[in-house]
């Protein structure tokens, strides 16, 4: 096969009947999925979608997102992801960015959208998931997905896409600044989910609970792709909510599997300290997309019995390191690269490999790695090895001496000061462990005689007396070397966050310099 499309294809020709997804009341077996599947593909191109055009996806996760992130596909388009939680600037520069001719969406999407369609000359029609009763958008045609589907299906024969077609063109989380869209092939993306299942030993006997957003690669490329790819079922919600999954994981035996981020894992422990209730025991935990403490693999493994396995990616790789699913897995690391795929640390100036231990960033090579940023060759061109095709991940990090791989920051969030390298993340671990600290975020702001300065941005911890800002740099000297003790500590209510819960340094910054 060349396309997780193909497969799912020939799963729903075996069997049909087998159970896909579950949405609320909601049941599609492969045969209905599909169908629908089909159905959508032969209306975008009954309306004359070219191949390698691109349909935009701005949708909470549904059956609907499921069935149009295929069939565009099918359709031979291009699906262009779009977080949900993105508003009007940094929609127009997703879409404008890709050149969108044709955007799905819901109700609350085509409000946040309208205003917009002035600057969007490419984006030709919009179709909507949900009736709209506000005022429909102006100036645009408006197509109705559900109209779309209940289009008869032609028994014809249908092109499927190729392994070196781009399928997705995946926005970044714009942690570090704006973010790109890296172009996946068909074969990045079903050589990485063959990997992953693989490793994980997924099987279609397994049910995974899937809460995690669709919009982006770790719901996407690994929960929706390892289920199709196996001819596995899952459970999908519209979003995480820390009581239903809870619920949903205490009471119903089938699942196997769940995959969430540390925030999702924090905030499950807490509502489970809460309420007394557990969730049982399943075969697999995954955390991803952001570091996830050792503290918290702990006490998830004291409370819930389970050793969370950790695992490492990015929108431009997919799956790069896993813990192994049999063997150790060790808390703070995010394992070894799977199957086909390497990893290696260098160093950031020379680019040579550095010895076990030593840290550097993160490279990877493999037939996983995206084919580069869209319509940003000098981005690609930065991002890639000059002769072996190593992509630089732009992650710090390390190789121990058992081969397991540690992420200590992000090579633009490194601070020089004084000409000494300072990770924040040491740092942020150290000012973590105070009592009055509940969240912290460690940065460097440009300085005249040091070239930068280090500074935490401190959320006090609830129901703890706020500590002073000597406090926390006196904290600091009394367990790591002077030169990385913070300059300035600033005290605020929240740290700004993506839709994955991950810290935004680059908001952080601004706000501190224009203070
Ligand atoms: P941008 O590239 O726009 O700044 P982003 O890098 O956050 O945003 P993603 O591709 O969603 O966008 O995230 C990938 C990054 O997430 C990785 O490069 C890494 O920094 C981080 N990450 C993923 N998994 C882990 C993990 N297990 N531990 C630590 N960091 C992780
Ligand atoms: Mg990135």
């Amino acid at each position: 096969p060349s396309s997780l499309l193909e497969v799912f294809l020939e799963h729903a020709r075996k069997t049909p009947d087998r159970l896909a997804l579950r949405f609320d009341a909601k049941r599609y077996t492969y045969g209905e999925l599909a169908r629908d599947v089909t159905a959508f593909a032969q209306a975008l191109l009954r309306r004359h979608l070219k191949p390698g055009e691109r349909v935009a996806l701005y949708l909470e996760n549904s059956p609907a997102f499921v069935i149009a992130y295929l069939g565009v596909q099918y359709a031979q388009g291009i699906v262009v992801l779009v977080n949900t939680q993105y508003r009007q600037v940094e929609l127009s520069h997703i879409l404008s960015d890709s050149e969108t001719r044709v955007c799905i969406t819901g109700e609350a999407g085509a409000a946040e959208l309208t205003p917009l369609l002035g600057e969007l000359p490419a984006l030709e029609w919009l179709i909507t998931v949900e009736p709209l009763t506000a005022s429909p958008p102006p100036s645009r045609p408006l197509l109705s997905f559900d109209t779309l589907l209940a289009e008869p299906v032609e028994e014809r024969p249908m092109s499927l896409p190729g392994g070196t077609d781009i399928a997705v063109l995946g926005y970044t989380s714009g942690t570090t600044g704006r973010s790109k869209g890296a172009m996946l092939r068909q074969s990045n993306l079903l050589s990485n989910i063959r990997a992953v299942t693989q490793a994980w030993r997924w099987t279609e006997e397994d049910r995974l609970l899937l809460v995690l957003p669709l919009f982006h690669a770790h719901g996407l490329l690994v929960g929706l792709h390892g289920t199709l790819y196996t001819g596995a079922s899952a459970e999908l919600h519209r979003r995480f909510v820390a009581p239903e999954v809870l619920e949903r994981l205490h009471a119903d035996t089938a699942f196997t599997l769940f995959f969430g981020v540390p925030t999702m894992y924090g905030r499950l422990l807490e509502e489970s300290r809460r309420t007394g209730v557990r969730p049982r025991p399943l075969r697999l935990m995954v955390s991803g997309s952001a570091p996830l403490s050792a503290q918290l693999f702990q006490e998830i493994e004291a409370e819930f019995g389970q050793r969370i396995l950790e695992r490492y990616g990015m929108t431009e790789t997919i799956m790069n390191t896993t813990n192994p699913y049999e063997g150790e897995r060790r808390p703070g690391t995010v394992g070894m690269p799977f199957p086909g795929q390497e990893a290696r640390v260098v160093d950031v100036r020379t680019r040579k490999p550095v010895p076990d231990g030593e840290p550097g960033e993160i490279e990877v090579r493999g037939p996983h790695v995206f084919s580069g940023y869209w319509r940003r060759e000098q981005a690609t061109e930065e991002s890639f090895d000059k002769d072996g095709g190593w992509f630089r991940t732009g992650d710090l990090g390390l190789r121990d001496a058992d081969g397991y791989f540690h992420i200590t920051g992000r090579a633009r969030e490194l601070i020089i000061s004084g000409g000494f390298n300072i990770y924040p993340r040491e740092v942020e671990e150290v000012l973590a462990t105070h009592p009055g600290v509940g969240e912290v975020a460690v940065l460097g702001l440009p300085d005249k005689d040091f070239g930068e300065q280090v500074i935490a941005v401190v959320v006090p911890a609830a129901g703890q007396p706020a500590p002073s800002a000597q406090a926390l740099v006196d904290w600091c000297k009394d367990r790591l070397a002077s030169f990385k003790k913070p300059r300035r500590v600033e005290f605020v209510d929240a740290l700004p966050r993506n839709a994955l819960g991950k810290i935004q340094k680059h908001v952080l910054r601004e706000r501190l310099l224009s203070l």
